[in-house]
């Protein structure tokens, strides 16, 4: 049996600190990962602190994520900030079709994660997942700017890494 060494063996030692070695997924996932778009949307009072997050204080825009778009057809993240009617649902699930792939979702807050104080409501979806694919869910209410930020890194994890986001599958579904 022949092993072949990997392809970094035949390189000169003197210049392996000069070369990098990856894979055009890799390096698409790469740039998904730090440049995620997200939908200009809002659904209850989580909105506030998503809002929060995008200005100075915060300054989303550090990790290369505050280029909100007013159409779906432009952005890669649904940011579904609090409390999802069942009126309301077609129209998010409508918005989330309309967004080309890779899309993601993020559930800010306690109402979009169960339905948080409403959930005894008949009028008031008990989980964003109940509609849509949760990729990353923040507790709170309403969550802080700093979690929505947190949140926003653990995405670009389970982007970049296929192992993350198994892990992060077996966690949500059990
Ligand atoms: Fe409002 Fe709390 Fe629901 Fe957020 S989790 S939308 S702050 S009630």
């Amino acid at each position: 049996v022949i092993v072949k060494e990997p392809l970094i063996h035949q390189v000169p030692e003197a210049l392996r600190h000069n070369i990098l070695l990856t894979t055009v997924d890799s390096v698409l996932a790469w740039a998904r990962g730090n440049s995620l778009w997200p939908l200009t949307s809002g659904l209850a009072c989580c909105s506030i602190e998503m809002m929060c997050a995008a200005a100075s204080r915060f300054d989303l825009a550090r990790f290369g994520y505050e280029v909100f778009r007013p159409s779906p057809r432009q952005a890669d993240l649904l940011l579904c900030t609090g409390t999802l009617t069942w009126k309301m649902a077609p129209v998010l699930v409508r918005l989330y079709e309309q967004m080309p792939e890779p899309k993601y979702v993020i559930a800010m807050g306690s109402c979009a994660i169960s339905g948080g104080p409403f959930v005894d409501s008949y009028s008031v979806v008990p989980g964003i997942d109940k509609v849509l694919p949760v990729d990353v869910y923040i507790p709170g209410c309403p969550s802080r700017p700093e979690a929505l930020i947190a949140a926003m890194v653990n995405l670009k994890a389970k982007i970049k890494d296929p192992k993350v986001a198994l892990e992060s599958e077996v966690a949500n579904h059990g």
